[in-house]
């Protein structure tokens, strides 16, 4: 039963074409049982769904503000995964006879139902979807605004069921920290501890779970804020050798505004190290990158 439900709710359809991201429906279903999780139904009004799944999209999400990124895509088109319900009929996509009149969504009766005999599935599904969508920097973020404590999700078990997930190369980081002399490419950090390198991260460039290679010319070495600003989409390359800061964002301190100093800063990496590929570049260049770049 657990093992159902959880299947149910892992295995949604989604549109993977040319790599590209779609966490609308695993966004949809993580606020559900967030929702479920904290009053024991899933019901969710379309008016809090486009509140909050809007701005998750907005946050999460890829870049492109098309109609393919709003929260009424999920919100109606769940049903074809036979998990979720409607209180009405209304035709996909369309946000017009959502705001209508007002209607909620929930999870079908026998996934509920499948759910609240066994709670723990809650946790697992939970985890199962974030790591299948995001990277591990911006996973725990994911939970916590969608009503989950992050270490309580990164603990479920997962019963095997991501099995299927593409093995890692355990020696990629090592190689890719190594390659860019354990400092990070972006600001030159290279703190050590004991004489190990400590906050300095191998970041794919394209992710690893949206298909990114544990390849050379998919990684770079960031330190623990310049790989999750990376993730985030605050900062990305415009070509495999140049820094750029998105306009979205924003610090007062002249602390954080030193990440607008990072804007056109050139890699300097050593004689033999190997650049970002531009495949890779372009890929998170169209799905990560949050809107433009400073001007120069
Ligand atoms: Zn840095």
């Amino acid at each position: 039963m657990s093992s159902d439900v959880v299947t149910r709710l892992t295995s949604l359809r989604q549109y993977q074409g040319d790599g590209q991201r779609a966490p609308h429906k695993p966004l949809l279903v993580l606020l559900a049982l967030g929702q479920l999780k904290a009053t024991g139904s899933s019901i969710l009004q379309w008016s809090e769904v486009e509140d909050r799944l809007g701005s998750l999209l907005a946050e999460f999400g890829p870049p492109k503000n098309t109609a393919g990124n709003s929260p009424a895509y999920p919100f109606t088109r769940l049903r074809t995964d036979n998990v979720w319900i409607l209180s009405r009929d209304v035709p996909n996509d369309n946000v017009g006879p959502l705001r209508a009149a007002p209607i909620d969504g929930r999870f079908a009766a026998d996934v509920e139902a499948g759910l609240r005999d066994n709670p723990d599935a809650v946790n697992t599904i939970a985890r199962l979807l974030v790591e299948s969508q995001f990277p591990s920097t911006l996973a725990a973020d994911v939970l916590i605004a969608t009503g989950f404590d992050p270490d309580t999700v990164f603990g479920a078990p997962t019963f095997g069921t991501d099995r299927t997930a593409r093995r890692r190369d355990p020696s990629w980081r090592h190689a890719i920290v190594a390659a860019w002399d354990r400092s990070c490419a972006f600001c030159g950090f290279d703190g050590s501890l004991g004489g190990a390198p400590v906050g300095i991260e191998a970041a794919h460039i394209r992710w690893f779970n949206i298909g990114g290679p544990d390849d050379p010319d998919n990684g770079l070495a960031l330190c623990s804020l310049h790989h999750k600003l990376f993730d985030r989409g605050a900062l990305g390359l415009s070509d495999p050798e140049t820094v750029i800061v998105s306009t979205t964002f924003a610090a007062v301190s002249e602390t954080g505004k030193r990440v607008y100093e990072l804007h056109e800063r050139r890699l300097t990496p050593r004689p033999g190290t190997t650049l970002p590929a531009d495949v890779h570049v372009e890929w998170h260049t169209r799905e990560v990158f949050k809107g433009n770049s400073l001007s120069a």
